[in-house]
């Protein structure tokens, strides 16, 4: 119940154990072509420029900063933690001019803010987290994404831990770069950095006066070789992750057959039941509101007088695993569990049971079931 890797449904590690063909087999050429395709529906980008490339989640930050930014250009960073910030380190080492918005811990940046600094000077673009791992918070990036139209800066999201699970429609927002990783919401092991362009995006890429300084996340090296999958006709530049690839179509198959709206709904649903249970227990979470609270994932304090270290190996022992701190100032205050991807009612009920019986055990004062109780109420 860790936010990533999650737990990946049978047929997709199935998928993965298949013989490994050639990356130019034409069964795989296939699968490659329509995963592209079907991305493209899960990120509701009917004209966007889908990208598959072995490499993880930062792969595909790297990949959106190195082939949109040049040395001096501006760039705006909206951060509400840990993840936010890795943008600033990525763009610093491409010479970019970093601005960084940074909201209090649990919080988001307020629009207000993010116009203000638009309107003070010339931005390139500007990058934003969907759901910040590090600490649960879920921004709106939809009024995001019309303030950088207004201004006419691109706008680049992390939604390594939204696609797939938060509600999304790049083309419809007008947001430039959406990218993920596979073993987030997408549902796949780890090893595939996912990401959507606009057509802008791939014009301000073709216009740049600099090379790309990154030879393996240059779009020159993996834009015709996408075009050749779709095209359904072999090419190749680096050796795709075959069976990843494999793994990729049969993911975004049962996340396309339940309906990417469906799916959505589902983890809403859980997430806003999760949250009353852990209330329930007097338990804190770290988002200062239920309406920033990503549906992804939670993350809680622990309470008062409750030994983190001991309160998690209480939950490992009835075989739950969950995940520490991230966000350095108080990686030792509170927990996360992730909640996406094939996430049910019964995974969420272990985990409160589990929850419970190790507060319980460490004498901290609740009734047996009653988070249990308002989490199934809820639903
Ligand atoms: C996990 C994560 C990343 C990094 O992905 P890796 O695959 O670990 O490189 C980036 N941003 C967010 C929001 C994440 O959750």
């Amino acid at each position: 119940m860790i936010p990533g890797p999650i737990e990946f449904e049978p047929d997709v590690l199935q998928a993965m154990s298949m013989a490994t063909t050639s990356h130019v087999a034409p069964d795989f050429i296939e699968v490659f072509g329509n995963s592209l395709e079907l991305m493209r529906e899960v990120w509701k980008a009917p004209k966007g420029q889908p990208f598959i490339v072995a490499g993880t989640g930062t792969l595909a930050m790297d990949m959106a900063i190195t082939n949109l930014i040049e040395p001096a250009d501006n760039v705006l960073v909206i951060s509400s933690g840990y993840f936010g910030k890795r943008f600033q380190d990525i763009l610093s080492r491409y010479g970019a001019n970093t601005t960084i918005l940074e909201a209090p811990v649990g919080e988001v940046v307020p629009i207000e803010d993010i116009e203000k600094a638009l309107k003070n000077k010339p931005y390139k673009a500007l990058t934003m987290t969907h759901v910040d791992t590090s600490t649960g918070v879920l921004i709106d990036p939809k009024p995001i994404a019309k303030l950088a139209k207004k201004y006419n800066v691109l706008s680049i999201l992390d939604g390594v831990c939204s696609v797939a699970g938060e509600t999304l429609q790049q083309e419809e927002w007008g947001i430039d770069v959406v990218l993920t990783a596979s073993q987030k919401a997408v549902g796949v092991p780890p090893g595939l950095a996912l990401l959507m362009a606009s057509e802008k995006a791939i014009q301000v890429w073709q216009n740049r006066k600099t090379p790309v300084c990154n030879y393996y996340a240059d779009w020159s090296n993996w834009l015709p070789i996408m075009k050749a999958y779709e095209a359904r006709k072999p090419s190749y530049f680096g050796t795709p992750a075959v069976n990843l690839v494999v793994a990729l179509e049969t993911s975004l198959k049962i996340i396309c057959n339940e309906g990417i709206d469906k799916r959505v709904k589902r983890h809403q649903k859980l997430a806003s039941a999760f949250r009353k249970a852990i209330a329930a227990l007097h338990l804190e979470i770290l988002p200062k509101s239920n309406n920033i609270a990503a549906n992804t994932l939670t993350a809680v304090f622990y309470p008062k007088g409750i030994d983190g270290t001991a309160l998690r190996s209480k939950i490992a022992s009835s075989n739950v695993i969950i995940a520490g701190g991230l966000l350095s100032e108080i990686k030792n205050d509170y927990f996360r569990i992730g909640h996406m991807g094939s996430v049910s009612v019964n995974d969420l009920l272990a985990v409160l049971g589990a929850l419970e019986r190790a507060l319980i055990e460490l004498e901290y004062p609740i009734a047996n079931g009653e988070s249990l109780q308002v989490f199934l109420q809820e639903l």
